[in-house]
């Protein structure tokens, strides 16, 4: 049998494997008629459209976190979101904002569901179809500060990642945060967002060396003479008190304490978990927070809007 009849066949099978509805069957006679048409979208890794809604373009579905949602016309809406298999996309969900939408509340900021849609090589923006809600944030709605938080890790993640580039231990990291904000909401969000944004800044390249000076490249953390850190925005990194000095005209210069640092250590080595065994209050680790914003911002080349109210929480 040649591909031809092979995929009619494949077709045939497919479509009588669903339901299809009355304007289907124009679909089907349609894809009767096009060979080429039927070889496409059967390649590995990706699965059939089994709605025929889209009969041309290969469907898939992402394991994926909602990162930030843009409304659209007056019922659709711009997504976009992180899938595990081929990082960060964008897509447009079609009367999202309709009620009944074939997305129901999968779609709020970090929700982690399946996300099916269609990709086309030529677009930029995929065709989102659906999603099923694996798990959402919803209980963490009542909470302001952890609600913060979440704008806080949808606005880093969205700048950070870079597009259509898969990032699994990213990936992970955002499931480890949710669920430390889920399960310990007593503790508050500070350790989590703390260990967020190291590992944020970290996993993008972005973190500098946290025991030498920037300025001068002495040691900051020789056990015989330790130095104290300093860092202020538009200088990549922390420099020593005597660099400090040297730029210190154009001042604003913040200390990072060598709690912090050690702090900062600690998370590079530990789970979440192990490092939010302690008890976490805002000004713990916030010279900390500030100067990974800092970086972050830097490379970003804009401010985080959501910081200035998570530590105003
Ligand atoms: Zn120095």
């Amino acid at each position: 049998m040649d591909g031809w009849g092979e995929g009619r066949k494949r077709v045939a099978s497919l479509a009588a494997a669903v339901d299809i509805p009355a304007g289907g069957l124009e679909t089907r006679r349609r894809l009767k008629t096009c060979p080429t048409q039927n070889r496409r979208g059967f390649g590995s890794g990706q699965i059939n459209c089994v709605t025929l809604r889209f009969p041309r373009v290969p469907a898939r579905v992402s394991e994926s976190l909602v990162l930030r949602t843009y409304p659209l016309k007056e019922a659709d809406l711009v997504v976009s979101f992180f899938t595990r298999d081929q990082g960060k996309l964008r897509g447009v969900a079609k009367r999202a904002r309709r009620p009944k939408s074939a997305f129901g509340a999968g779609l709020e900021r970090l929700s982690h569901v399946r996300m099916a849609y269609f990709q086309s090589e030529t677009r930029e923006l995929v065709n989102l179809d659906s999603c099923e809600l694996i798990q959402s944030q919803f209980g963490l709605a009542s909470d302001y500060l952890a609600s913060v938080a979440l704008d806080y890790l949808a606005e880093v993640s969205d700048q950070l990642l870079p597009s259509a580039e898969p990032g699994e231990k990213f990936f992970r990291l955002l499931l480890a945060v949710l669920e430390e904000l889920r399960n310990q909401p007593a503790a508050g969000p500070w350790c989590a967002v703390t260990y967020f944004s190291y590992w944020a800044a970290r996993l993008s390249g972005w973190l500098p060396e946290l025991d030498v000076c920037l300025g001068c490249g002495s040691l900051l953390d020789d056990p015989e003479a330790p130095e104290r850190a300093y860092f202020s925005r538009g200088r990549p990194g922390l420099m020593c008190g005597h660099c400090r000095g040297a730029v210190g005209a154009e001042g604003g210069a913040s200390e990072l304490s060598a709690e912090s640092r050690v702090m900062a250590r600690e998370m590079a080595r530990r789970p979440l978990a192990q490092v939010a065994a302690a008890g976490w209050t805002q000004p713990k680790g916030a010279d900390l927070r500030r100067f990974l914003v800092q970086q972050i911002e830097a490379h970003v080349e804009r401010k985080l809007i959501t910081v200035r109210l998570l530590e105003a929480g």
